[in-house]
């Protein structure tokens, strides 16, 4: 008796909320077809890890240009805090195999998209590519990590570059460094970490939690292996156990040792307030910390440097945000609306001004970006390039986690380096 009055209940409220929905249901760019019958939301659930700070600023920035394009819909910020997805790609999993996935998700181009298309848990798009006029916006090398077996699986959004430092000039000069004259290679950088401490700043190095020791490590290793050893790291060509891995974990090692002991706690924006507080000399991370000096008013030259980790100089560390229809969205008018967006020119110009990143589209005049950014332009149209592991391109998500786990052992103290090559090995499957 009492669960039929709760049925009742439940079917009234349905057919309320169906009578608000009609009458501005629909609407948007490609007509999908989707729907399936049924109450029709005009939201549009657009699931990132862009939570705070510059990050929800770029979001902000696509969701207005979503707003002018698409105003038949409503954005619905469905981002869950934690650097580099460290909590929300375990959340949406949880969401994908319980059949509740949001109705666009981010997603980096590369192995991690592989993980999804792997599980069929996101649509091919292809069709919108044509309908969008895609296909020669992007480049190509970009189009295939997106792409498997002739079916395209996301749009993206914007490219980054992960093997950066970000410098405080004050803090350099004050050690008796010369801010403009970057180190040639990690030896160097070491020497120029112990100048630093020597000069009496505690945190040499910033860093932050596990995650962002992952990017680290993976800056030290485009550092120290030639790109064909680095790149051979990922598909199963390059020795884990060899001695050029070796040589990079002692790196890992001293560099570490130059760094804040309570990173754990801490996340990127953390770590890079202490470069803009001058409580820390250098931080490594990838181009969106450049969107964080902007917001905070710090000039380039004057409040902070960059230049490529050292050893990498030649090389573009790199990682690519996309956005995903994922099979069963909610909303899938909604979806492929967002996605027209996310691909447009004027979404890439907005976002990836706010962003520090730089437009995945070929088209976008380079004049529009600041000064940082039209270096990356230049170094990701001119470089070598070396997927980033720390941001999904080089590898699985189940092997990220499993690196994840081994160097979070080992900066806990739970390991040694010995072990930790071991156990790296391990986790790559080598
Ligand atoms: C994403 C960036 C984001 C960064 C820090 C990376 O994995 O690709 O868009 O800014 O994580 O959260």
């Amino acid at each position: 008796m009492r669960r039929m009055t709760a049925l009742a209940v439940a079917s009234a409220a349905a057919l309320a909320l169906a009578a608000c929905g009609s009458g501005n249901s629909g609407g948007g760019g490609g007509d999908g077809g989707g729907g399936g019958g049924g109450t029709e939301s005009t939201d549009v659930e657009v699931f990132t890890w862009w939570a705070a700070g510059s990050e929800l600023t770029g979001l902000e920035a696509l969701e207005g240009v979503f707003a002018e394009q698409h105003p038949d819909f409503t954005f619905v910020n469905g981002a869950v805090a934690g650097g580099a997805g460290s909590a929300a790609k375990d959340l949406l999993q949880t969401r994908l195999q319980a059949n509740d996935p949001p109705d666009t998700f981010q997603a980096h181009a590369g192995a991690e998209l592989q993980d999804y298309i792997d599980a069929g848990q996101i649509e091919d798009v292809s069709g919108l590519y044509e309908e969008f006029g895609l296909t020669d916006a992007f480049p190509q090398d970009l189009i295939d990590l997106l792409t498997v077996d002739g079916a395209i699986y996301s749009v993206p959004s914007n490219i980054h570059r992960s093997n950066v430092v970000w410098a405080n000039p004050s803090v350099l000069e004050s050690a008796g460094l010369d801010p403009s004259t970057p180190p040639a290679d990690i030896d160097a950088w070491i020497e120029d970490l112990q100048t630093v401490q020597d000069s009496g700043v505690q945190t040499p190095l910033s860093v932050a939690a596990p995650w962002t020791q992952v990017h680290l490590l993976e800056t030290v290793l485009m550092a120290d292996l030639d790109p064909e050893t680095y790149i051979g790291l990922w598909d199963g060509s390059s020795d884990w156990t060899g001695p050029e891995v070796t040589a990079a974990l002692a790196h890992f090692e001293t560099l570490l040792g130059f760094t804040n002991t309570d990173r754990d706690g801490l996340d990127w924006p953390d770590a890079t307030q202490m470069v803009m507080d001058g409580t820390a000399a250098y931080n490594v991370m990838g181009d969106w910390a450049v969107a964080a000096f902007e917001e905070a008013g710090i000039e380039r030259g004057e409040g902070f440097v960059e230049f490529p980790v050292p050893g990498t100089d030649g090389s573009f560390g790199f990682l690519a945000d996309s956005f995903t229809l994922p099979v069963g969205a909610p909303n899938p008018d909604g979806a492929t609306a967002w996605l027209e967006t996310v691909g447009s020119l004027e979404g890439q110009v907005a976002f990836n001004q706010a962003k520090g990143s730089i437009p995945a589209r070929t088209d976008a005049d380079p004049a529009e970006f600041s000064e940082y950014q039209q270096s990356a332009i230049d170094s990701y149209a001119n470089d070598t390039i070396l997927p980033s592991l720390a941001h999904g391109a080089a590898a699985p998500v189940a092997v990220l986690n499993a690196i994840t786990d081994a160097v979070s052992k080992y900066t806990a103290g739970g390991s040694d380096i010995a072990t930790l090559q071991t156990e790296l090995a391990a986790a790559a499957g080598s």
